[in-house]
């Protein structure tokens, strides 16, 4: 099971709440953004290429609360920046995990070991950890020698000490799909409780424009490593998402599936995109222009985006909404989608060469990434 069974059930009955309401437009995940900074800066990320005033500002403990409260989903994902190095981190935790929601907190797991002592185990709290491959890929992707073995020991350590891991992978141009699938295996043998892989967003503020996917090779690309799946790799996507990265199913994002809460307020319209800010969930829900995003709106900035920020909550919304669904869905879990020409794109791959690993030139220089470290006593 990719997820605890609780906490499916309280997300089924979330959303059949919702659709017995007749709500249409409902989210389901709490992108809750306590902070900007963070100790690596990543050339895929457009999250920390803000000034240094804005980087050293953080969401407090009852900030945090009262968006969970206004917002009323029953997970909520804490990115940034990197969330351990917000000092009271695990205040903001302990209060959500009493408040029963489902906790994904996305780290980068350099600071993992030193400060799991802060937190205690719970099945409402998950360590959500960034891996991006295996060691060469992901300390090129993240900017940062050494980068993998840090987080992988992270990842060992948490496990042994009884937290659920799982681990996100944002995949850009030039990652080898055969490559992927032995870190899928190396991440289950290290004890991770499931994995979620995503495109990445060609975020306009990121540091390297060249290694973005477009639509027909992300397809490709999930195609070759999610067909013809391992019986030991665990996924915690949305089944109907993944048939969607595969190219098997088409769906319409959901801008507001996964609202966006941060020390500028509620982000307009989705996690991606920054088209003003409102004061309150209900005013974010009522003043966004909804139909002017999505790829089929022509929005030139939705064209190439598959990521699961905005399509994580359709495919949800897509199980729920039909018998057929339901019944997709389950097939989905037992498939292993065998399929020969996927085997035939991983065979003929040739792996792009990277370049030499170099710290790609941002807004966050490693002098500020430093003065900004030490902000939070680090
Ligand atoms: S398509 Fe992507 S960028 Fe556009 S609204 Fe949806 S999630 Fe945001």
């Amino acid at each position: 099971m990719a997820v605890p069974i609780s906490q499916a059930w309280t997300v089924a009955t979330y959303v059949l709440k919702q659709k017995f309401a007749g709500r249409k437009k409902y989210p389901l995940v709490l992108m809750l953004e306590p902070l900007f900074r963070c100790n690596l800066a990543c050339a895929g990320c457009g999250k920390i290429q803000y000034p240094a005033h804005i980087l050293k500002a953080e969401l407090s403990p009852e900030d945090c609360f009262r968006a969970v409260d206004e917002c009323g989903t029953p997970m909520v994902a804490i990115p940034g920046g990197e969330p351990l190095l917000h000092p009271q981190m695990p205040e903001i935790v302990a209060g959500l995990v009493a408040r029963k929601k489902y906790v994904y907190m996305c780290t980068n797991a350099l600071l993992l070991k030193e400060k799991l002592h802060l937190f205690k185990p719970s099945k409402y709290l998950s360590f959500s950890v960034h891996m991006d491959g295996q060691r060469e890929h992901h300390d090129f992707s993240v900017c940062r020698e050494g980068g993998y073995d840090i987080a992988m020991e992270g990842v060992r350590v948490a496990v042994e000490a009884g937290f659920r891991v799982t681990t996100n992978t944002t995949l850009f141009d030039g990652a080898d799909p055969n490559s992927v699938r032995a870190h899928f295996d190396e991440l289950m043998v290290a004890g991770v409780e499931s994995m979620m892989v995503s495109p990445g967003y060609t975020y306009d503020k990121a540091p390297d424009q060249n290694h973005f996917l477009g639509r027909a090779k992300s397809r490709k690309m999930f195609r070759a490593i999610l067909s013809n799946r391992k019986k030991s790799w665990r996924f915690n996507a949305s089944p109907m998402f993944m048939e969607f990265l595969m190219g098997k199913k088409d769906l319409t994002c959901t801008p507001w599936g996964m609202p966006t809460f941060s020390i500028f307020g509620w982000q307009k319209p989705c996690y991606l995109l920054q088209d003003g800010y409102a004061d309150s969930f209900k005013e974010l829900m009522e003043t966004v222009e909804w139909e002017n995003y999505g790829t089929e709106s022509g929005n030139p900035r939705c064209a190439n985006c598959m990521v699961h920020s905005g399509y994580e909550a359709s495919g949800v919304n897509y199980t729920f909404g039909s018998i057929k669904g339901l019944l997709q869905t389950a097939k989905a879990m037992f498939s292993s989608y065998k399929d020969d020409g996927a085997s035939r794109i991983l065979n003929d791959w040739k792996p792009a060469q990277h370049g030499p690993l170099v710290q790609i030139g941002s807004a966050q220089t490693a002098a500020q990434a430093s003065e900004l470290q030490s902000v939070s006593g680090d």
